[in-house]
Parts: C-alpha cells; sequence; structure tokens
C-alpha cells in the first residue's frame, strides 16, 4: 500500500489517501491543544504514544465486538484505517463529574455519578462544539434518530468495556469523547483516537490526572503521564 496526498489535518493528526481503496493512512502529531485552539504546545513523543494507546484501545474493541476504523499500526507514529466520513459529532460518555459538566451544573470535580451519561457536541469549530440535543441533531440533519440510537448504545457499550479493562490498571476512566463515521458501505463504526488526548484517567488510589489536563491546566509532567498509561495498559514505552 502507498501513502498518496494528504486529505485532511488535523490539530492531533494527519490523514493521507492510499493507494487501496477504502484505507486511509494516519499520521499521529507530537502538538497538543486546547480549549478549542487557543492554547498550543508540543508533548515530546505523544505522537508515537497515542498512536500505540489508540491501537490498544481499538484493538481490545474490535476483540469485544465493537467495530472500528482500526486496521494496522505501521509504524512509531502511523496507523492505517478504514476511510469513513465522520459524523459532525462529538459523543462523550462520563462517569464521573469533570470539565465542562463541573462547570455547567456546578458540580464538584470528581463527583461519581449514579450512572454514565452520553452528552452530544456539534463537531464545528467556527461555533466552539457547543452542547446539543436529539433535537439539534435532526434539525440539522447530523445523523438519523435510529443511527443516533445506535450510536448511544455502542458509546454506552464501549464505557463498560474500557471501564472494566482500566479498572484492572488500577485506572478510572472519568470520561471520554468518541466520533463515529460511515464505511463506504454506509456502515456507521467507531473512528478517530482514544488516548489521553480525548479521554480523562485518573489513578485509582491517588487520584491523580494521568491526560490531558496535565497539559490544559499546566500541571506539569504531561508526557510522563501518557507514558504511565502506555505503560499500564501494556504499551511500550521506549520514546
Ligand atoms: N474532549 C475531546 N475533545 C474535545 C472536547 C472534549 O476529546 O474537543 C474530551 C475530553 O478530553 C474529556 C471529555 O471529552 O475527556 C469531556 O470533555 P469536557 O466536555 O469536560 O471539556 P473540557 O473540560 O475538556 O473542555
Amino acid at each position: 500500500m502507498e501513502k498518496l496526498e494528504m486529505l485532511y489535518e488535523g490539530k492531533a493528526k494527519k490523514v493521507f489517501k492510499t493507494s487501496e481503496s477504502g484505507k486511509c493512512w494516519i499520521e499521529y502529531k507530537d502538538d497538543a491543544t486546547a480549549f478549542n485552539g487557543e492554547k498550543k504546545g508540543k508533548i515530546a513523543g505523544k505522537g508515537t504514544m497515542n498512536n500505540e494507546i489508540s491501537a490498544i484501545f481499538l484493538s481490545l474493541l474490535k476483540e469485544k465486538g465493537v467495530n472500528n476504523h482500526f486496521v494496522q499500526r505501521i509504524s512509531g507514529t502511523e496507523q492505517i484505517v478504514l476511510q469513513v466520513e465522520i459524523i459532525p459529532i462529538e459523543v462523550v460518555v462520563r462517569n464521573i463529574a469533570a470539565g465542562s459538566l463541573a462547570k455547567r451544573l456546578g458540580w464538584e470535580e470528581g463527583k461519581e455519578l449514579p450512572q454514565a451519561i452520553v452528552e452530544y457536541y456539534y463537531k464545528n469549530d467556527e461555533l466552539g462544539d457547543p452542547i446539543i440535543n436529539n433535537d439539534h441533531i435532526a434539525l440539522l440533519g447530523l445523523t438519523s434518530e435510529s443511527d443516533l440510537t445506535k450510536i448511544r448504545n455502542q458509546a454506552l457499550k464501549i464505557n463498560k468495556i474500557l471501564q472494566e479493562f482500566l479498572k484492572m490498571k488500577d485506572l478510572i476512566l472519568v470520561d471520554f469523547k468518541l466520533e463515529f463515521g460511515k464505511t463506504l458501505e454506509g456502515e456507521i463504526i467507531l473512528a478517530d483516537e482514544i488516548s489521553p488526548d480525548t479521554c480523562r484517567f485518573w489513578d485509582a488510589s491517588t487520584k491523580e490526572k494521568l491526560d490531558k489536563d496535565r497539559f490544559r491546566r499546566d500541571l506539569g509532567n504531561v508526557k510522563e503521564a501518557y507514558q504511565e498509561i502506555l505503560r499500564r495498559i501494556g504499551g511500550t514505552v521506549g520514546v
């Protein structure tokens, strides 16, 4: 398979066309952004770490029957994925109050939710990814109601699988963001990355933050936190 022209450059990844129809070539970058691109920086080795972390999570999910875009990791920073048309909805699942939920509801960060909740955000940088509900999704024609139900059920299933896996590694899955896309065959599958850029992970005993909040909130040891996640989930830390 050959890497062809770049299709898209996002904040943390580049996506290339390939010589094989239906497959894309992804390159993970060290660039980090927060607050809708207002804060910018680089985390040395992040591309390599997130490429491997995401490959581990997406392979686990595939084993557990959650179809997704991951095909194969091909180098330190690169992986092959199925080509999808991304549905412009950021699906956030939360187990513990943190970040924007804590702020919106005036809840203390760390408060356990009685059950996992799912939120939708409109993936639109110009608007700053506003929170939306089922009616807004219908109004904007982002996806059908039945597809949204499938997406919500998949998101909750993914939460259970990841929570259980991470619990064995002494990690708490506080919240995370997912994206879904439509394959050339029209099937809706999980796409994008699952990494400390897109999830909140806390150490189960110390509650130490081991994710991008270390970058967002200038807590220091950002690279070390990503390395720790990689180490706990069984990856190589040679970065
Ligand atoms: N998240 C993400 N991309 C975004 C916004 C949020 O990956 O553009 C993730 C974030 O890492 C966290 C979860 O979604 O795990 C919930 O984020 P929240 O709404 O609390 O926003 P934040 O406080 O990160 O701005």
